[in-house]
C-alpha cells in the first residue's frame, strides 16, 4: 500500500481534496493511506513556537532545525524519501510523478515563513522539489499538487486503466481537444471526423492536433518530440 507522510503546521488541510472523488474512495478503500505530522507538536516550549529570526538578518523567520529534525526521528524509518516542498527545488513534472509513484512511502515536508533552517535539510538527506517559478506562502498547496500527480500512478485508484495513457505529456504531447455533446452547441459543431466512426482516422487527426498545439504551445517540448 502506497502511504504519503505530510508533515504541515496545518494538519487539518488533509486529506482535503483527497477525500473526494476516486482519490477519497480508495483512500477509504485503503489503496492508499495518509498519515499527518504535526510539526507544532515537536515545539519545547509553552506556546510551541516552531520558527525564529534568520542568522545575518532578513524579513521573516524560519523554521527551527531541531524542531523539524525530531518530527522526523519520531515518524520516518531511514530508507524512506523525504522530500521539501521548496521554490529551490528541482522542477516537479509527469515523469519525477510516475517515479515517486513507486516507492512505498513518500514523506512531504510542507514550510511555511520564508522556509527551514539549512543544516536540517543536509542532515536528513532532504531532496527539494519546486511545482514552478512562484512563492507560494506554505507547501501544502504544493504537496496537494505533486500528491495528486503520484496518486494518479498508483494501481487500482483512476477507474480506467487507460486514463493515464492518452493525457498530455504521456507521448511527449499536449493533449488534442475533446468534445462531448451536445453536437452542436452555440452553433459550434464537433469536428466532422470524431463522428465518422473510423478509428485509424480519428487517431490521425489526434496526434496532427496534438503535434501542432504542443509546436504553438511549448516549443521546449516541441523541440525534444521532434528528437525522439
Ligand atoms: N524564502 C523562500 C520561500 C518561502 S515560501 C524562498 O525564497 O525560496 C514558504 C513555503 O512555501 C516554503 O517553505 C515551501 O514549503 C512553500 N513553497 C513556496 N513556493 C513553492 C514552490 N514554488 N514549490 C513548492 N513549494 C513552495
Amino acid at each position: 500500500m502506497f502511504k504519503a507522510r505530510i508533515f504541515t503546521l496545518y494538519p487539518e488541510l488533509f486529506p482535503g481534496p483527497f477525500n473526494e472523488g476516486l482519490f477519497g474512495k480508495a483512500l477509504k478503500e485503503k489503496i492508499w493511506e495518509l498519515e499527518k505530522v504535526n510539526i507544532r507538536d515537536y515545539a519545547t516550549d509553552k506556546h510551541k513556537t516552531v520558527d525564529d529570526t534568520p542568522y545575518g538578518g532578513g524579513s521573516g523567520m524560519l523554521m527551527r532545525p531541531d524542531i523539524i529534525s525530531r518530527a522526523i526521528e519520531d515518524n520516518i524509518k531511514k530508507s524512506e524519501k523525504i522530500i521539501y516542498l521548496s521554490p529551490r527545488g528541482k522542477l516537479f513534472n509527469h515523469e519525477i510523478a510516475k517515479d515517486l509513484s513507486n516507492q512505498k512511502v513518500i514523506n512531504l515536508l510542507c514550510g511555511h515563513f520564508e522556509g527551514i533552517d539549512e543544516r536540517v535539510l543536509i542532515k536528513k538527506n532532504i531532496q527539494e522539489i519546486s511545482i514552478g517559478d512562484f512563492v507560494l506562502s506554505g507547501g501544502e498547496t504544493a504537496a496537494y499538487a505533486i500528491l495528486d500527480a503520484i496518486l494518479r500512478y498508483i494501481p487500482g485508484i483512476l477507474g480506467n486503466k487507460n486514463s493515464t495513457e492518452d493525457e498530455s505529456f504521456e507521448n511527449g504531447l499536449l493533449e488534442y481537444p475533446q468534445f462531448t455533446k451536445p453536437q452542436i452547441w452555440e452553433e459550434m459543431t464537433v469536428p466532422e471526423v470524431l463522428l465518422s466512426g473510423d478509428h485509424a482516422k480519428i487517431k490521425d487527426w489526434r496526434l496532427s492536433q496534438s503535434e501542432a498545439i504542443t509546436r504553438d504551445r511549448r516549443p521546449d517540448l516541441w523541440q525534444k518530440y521532434k528528437k525522439n
